[in-house]
């Protein structure tokens, strides 16, 4: 499977990193060992001294497609969770300067927490989601999925375009505002809505 993440999906976000708001998704990937599953701790590695949790909305894709129009993508994703991107800003800084790929910032081990997934059909309204992580108590990311800058409907269209969609491959529809560096002891909580599904410590 490959994890998909769009960046800058929330205009608030985008500007809080001094960033344009994109015109198109801007998209990149993490490889699979980057998956951190069952709220087991994360690791924080000694190559950053700025990591930083972004909390996004994931789909699961369910079934193989390219070309997917917009009109159909709802059908290519059933279930959503909640995960972070866990983002080394401090490298991905120094490579966006330069112009150079942000793998070494964003595909490291450990790098995509991910909860369990529920059925999306449990949900009235896949546009008005909040999407909330505490960290030690404290809400630093409080979003809604109304401020998405691109549909999940055109993410898919846009990537299997260019990429093929498999089953099992996960899309991190990116973070509202809010990110944050974290530390050694920190504790994360996300929320989708009123179910908790993240609960982990930085170790
Ligand atoms: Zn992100």
């Amino acid at each position: 499977m490959k994890i998909i993440a769009i960046g800058r999906n929330y205009a608030e976000h985008a500007k809080e990193l001094n960033n344009p708001v994109p015109t198109l998704p801007v998209i990149f990937m993490k490889p699979d060992t980057a998956l951190l599953k069952d709220n087991k701790p994360f690791y924080h590695p000694d190559f950053s001294t700025d990591i930083h949790h972004e909390i996004e909305v994931v789909l699961k894709v369910c079934k193989e497609g390219k070309h997917i129009s917009e009109k159909f993508a709802a059908n290519y994703y059933d279930e959503i969770g909640l995960g972070i991107d866990f983002t080394a800003r401090d490298i991905q800084n120094r490579h966006k300067e330069k112009g150079l790929p942000w793998e070494l910032a964003k595909a490291f081990d450990g790098s995509a927490p991910i909860s369990n997934f529920l059925p999306k059909a449990q949900f009235d309204n896949l546009y008005n989601l909040n999407l909330r992580l505490d960290v030690n108590g404290e809400t630093k990311q409080d979003g809604n999925t109304k401020d998405l800058l691109f549909s999940f409907e055109y993410i898919i269209a846009f990537v299997s375009q260019y990429i093929t969609l498999k089953k099992g491959d996960l899309i991190y529809t990116g973070t509202p505002p809010g990110v944050g560096k974290v530390s050694v002891g920190d504790r994360l909580e996300g929320y989708l809505n009123d179910n908790k599904l993240l609960d982990f410590y930085v170790k």
